[in-house]
């Protein structure tokens, strides 16, 4: 037998519950953290389970059979992830974004999607509603996405060739299911969509122009193509520097191959660097968590399958929400409780990172990617 990995699952991650406020005061959308960062993107993770085990998120040796997940009964229903939501939007949410774990393997997500879609802002204006997936059953999901009020999609993909996407996923999933999944969701309206690209150096990096010019030729710019630098999130990917391609070598083999301007970023916060191709085939990104931090303008906050809410993605430990959301206190509590954990926020890890021990986090072992989400 080899060394035994306790799972977390039972203990997760520490998450005092949230301080509620004496006299809360109504959200006003003026909230900012310790830095000055407003609230405006909330990212909900409906699941931490996956149909894919990609190394770099869920390695096979830690997630296998044995590897506890969530009970049903931990998971946050709709109701409770569309009434925080709400309670977010009123401190000046704008955008949410549907994760996890493998969000489409949520049962009917649809419902919550139709939910969430009935939201408005304070200013009376429909939410910027989005959702992540690996796109293994998108094919047959796009349409009813849609029909409850999905406006836009990111499909995950990270190689082009049939092979080297099976042995990146880890249970032998083809290539042509997801490439059928995004043929949907622009069949049906959810263009542009953005397929991610997480660049690995030695596993996936010949595949950069490879993946762009198939994408290029088959959907043009309903299609924006995106490069995410290999992170060092959680603990259990094994992440090493040299496995991270900078986007600038991203960009760089991608432009001799078709040559890129650049565009101006479309929001503050963005992740995204834009550059599009200059023969008019659209539009691509470039995503530099590791060497390009974006700290200074992350307004993200993120909540867990199970209600925690965390304020970085490479945080340690979350808020216990659902303790409230369940402990029969008010909208109005609530609110003010979230309000004054965003208040104290002071997170910038990728800023730090250069700085701190590798494994040091903000004080911890640090949350997975598949619970909170991207
Ligand atoms: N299962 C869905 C998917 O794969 O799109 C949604 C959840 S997944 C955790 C969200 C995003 O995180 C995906 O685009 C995935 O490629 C990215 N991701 C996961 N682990 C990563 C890592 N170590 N570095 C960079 N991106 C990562
Ligand atoms: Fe699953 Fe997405 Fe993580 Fe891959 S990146 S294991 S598809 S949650
Ligand atoms: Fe935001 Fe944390 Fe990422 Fe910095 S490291 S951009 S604070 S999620």
């Amino acid at each position: 037998m080899g060394e035994t990995i306790i799972p977390l699952a039972d203990l997760r991650y520490a998450a005092p519950v949230p301080r509620v406020p004496a006299q809360p005061v109504a959200p006003n959308g003026l909230l900012a953290d310790r830095l000055g960062r407003p609230l405006r993107d909330l990212r909900i993770s409906v699941t931490d389970r996956c149909n894919f085990r990609c190394s770099y998120c869920m390695p096979k040796e830690v997630f296998d059979r044995d590897y506890k997940f969530l009970p049903q009964s931990s998971l946050l229903s709709f109701e409770e992830i569309t009434r925080s939501a709400r309670l977010f939007v009123a401190h000046g949410v704008k955008k949410l974004r549907l994760t996890g774990g493998e969000p489409l393997l949520r049962k009917h997500l649809e419902v919550l999607v139709g939910q969430l879609a009935a939201l408005r802002t304070p200013e009376g204006e429909a939410l910027d509603i989005t959702l992540t997936t690996n796109g293994s059953v998108l094919e047959r999901k796009a349409e009813a996405l849609r029909d409850a009020g999905l406006k836009r999609i990111t499909v995950s993909l990270d190689a082009l060739d049939d092979a080297i996407f099976r042995r990146m996923n880890d249970v032998d999933f083809p290539v042509a299911d997801v490439l059928a999944g995004i043929a949907a969701a622009v069949r049906v309206g959810l263009a542009p969509i953005k397929v991610n690209m997480v660049v690995k150096r030695g596993t996936n990096d010949h595949e950069i122009v490879p993946l762009a010019r198939h994408l290029r030729e088959r959907f043009g710019p309903a299609v924006v193509l995106r490069f995410i630098e290999y992170m060092d999130v959680g603990a259990t990917n094994g992440w090493r520097m040299d496995e991270v391609l900078p986007s600038a070598q991203v960009r760089e083999r991608l432009h001799a191959a078709f040559p890129l301007e650049p565009l101006d970023p479309s929001a503050p916060g963005e992740t995204a660097e834009r550059w599009r191709y200059r023969d008019g085939g659209g539009e691509v990104g470039f995503i530099s968590s590791v060497t390009q931090a974006f700290c200074r303008d992350c307004n993200r906050a993120r909540l867990s399958t199970e209600g925690k809410l965390f304020l970085c993605l490479f945080a340690s430990g979350g808020h216990d929400l659902r303790a409230l959301l369940r402990g029969g206190f008010s909208d109005a509590q609530i609110a003010g409780a979230i309000g004054l954990v965003w208040a104290d926020r002071e997170d910038r890890y990728s800023e730090l990172r250069g700085a701190m021990e590798a494994d040091a986090g903000s004080g911890g072992r640090r949350v997975e990617m598949h619970y909170i989400g991207g």
